[in-house]
């Protein structure tokens, strides 16, 4: 089984969860908190343009694995898109499901980093060294290696983009079932 329970969906309600009540913490400074606090809270339209983008590629990465099965339109809930890809690929081989799967624990990455928790890059050993010393670079947008000696040729830091990582880590999930069965 290669599916990361919901880790992912879970992360993408917390996001939304979590700008949700940024905007509606604090009192009102004009003090009419009343006819307000009647509208649903507003939720920041940065997130929501993240949070499309991210069922878009899902959708998209769903809908060309197969196309002689028409996948239906994605669920309204933005964390069910998870869900209905695997539903809708679980037919087609490994290498398929392998590849979704990366994206989805990509995704995952991604949701907890844009919620401001950036430790999940530390459970990731460095592709090159081997070591826990990874952490982010929000300049780059990519994972560091602390290690001082993994370095290229030039004497930079090796960096590595959060899809390295995942398509590392469903790659080593899948060895490791493998050799299980
Ligand atoms: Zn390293």
């Amino acid at each position: 089984m290669l599916g990361d329970d919901d880790t992912t969906a879970r992360r993408l309600r917390l996001l939304k969860a979590e700008f949700t009540q940024h905007q509606q913490r604090g009192p009102d400074p004009t003090g009419r908190t009343a006819t307000r606090a009647e509208a649903p809270a507003p939720i920041d339209l940065g997130v929501l343009d993240y949070m499309r983008a991210a069922v878009t590629e899902v959708e998209q990465h769903t809908r060309a694995a197969d196309w002689s099965r028409p996948a239906g339109p994605v669920p309204d809930d933005a964390s069910r898109v998870y869900e209905w890809a695997r539903e809708h690929t679980a037919h087609l081989g490994k290498q398929h499901q392998q590849a979704r799967e990366a994206l989805i624990y990509r995704q995952g990455l991604e949701h907890a980093i844009a919620a401001g928790d950036t430790t999940v890059i530390r459970k990731h050993p460095c592709p090159q060294c081997g070591c826990y010393g990874l952490y982010w670079r929000p300049e780059t947008g990519k994972a560091g290696c602390v290690n001082h000696y993994c370095t290229d040729d030039d004497g930079v830091s090796h960096s590595w983009t959060l899809a390295h990582l995942a398509q590392q880590h469903i790659a080593s999930k899948s060895a490791l079932s493998a050799r299980a069965t």
